[in-house]
């Protein structure tokens, strides 16, 4: 996951920058200062990685940017570079967080494909799987599917079962064996291709 850009403090000079190029005026509602309270927006949002450049900043009350949803129309905006600006802007935005749902829903799809996984494998082998053993296992299953994947489980977990040593030697030699049987698995399934 791309990691959330920290995010910088707008300086009081380029805020008041900003409200002076739009005129004081929220760039979505048009409502004006002192009517409302003004505050400055990121059209990328700074967790999609926008910066504080003053092309991704603009004028916006404080109830538009409190709906950022409802965000649709720059109905206000005069300075036609700026218009354009701002749709294109826009527009990125909606597939940027489209991409995000998209990728937020394929992980969630894939951690609920793997949960059981992971479940078995504490039952076969009696060690909870770690993070990379986790991630082994998240391939196998886009390789093999849930079906072979479960075998080769149950498979290294009862040739682990009469392993002696330290848990963590324990651990790497069933996760070994597991990943050798995977492969076994998916050579087989090429040969028949
Ligand atoms: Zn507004």
């Amino acid at each position: 996951m791309a990691k959330a850009q920290a995010r910088k403090p707008i300086s009081k000079g380029l805020r008041y920058g900003i409200f002076e190029r739009d005129s004081f005026t929220c760039q979505y509602c048009g409502a004006k200062a002192p009517d409302v309270k003004l505050t400055v927006d990121h059209i990328i949002p700074v967790s999609a990685n926008g910066d504080n450049d003053h092309s991704n900043l603009v004028t916006c009350c404080k109830d538009c940017n409190a709906g950022k949803g409802s965000k649709i129309s720059l109905r206000t905006v005069t300075n036609n570079d700026l218009a354009g600006r701002l749709a294109e802007y826009g527009q990125r935005r909606e597939l940027l967080e489209d991409l995000t749902r998209v990728e937020k829903a394929a992980r969630r799809a894939a951690a609920k494909r793997l949960a059981p996984l992971l479940k078995l494998w504490e039952a076969c082998c009696h060690t909870k799987p770690s993070l990379s053993l986790a991630n082994l296992i998240e391939g196998f299953l886009s390789a093999l599917g849930a079906a072979k994947v479960e075998e080769a489980v149950g498979v290294a977990g009862r040739w682990g079962r009469n392993l002696t040593g330290s848990d963590w030697s324990i651990v790497c030699k069933t996760a070994g064996y597991f990943a050798g049987v995977c492969k076994r698995m998916i050579a087989e399934l090429e040969a028949k291709a």
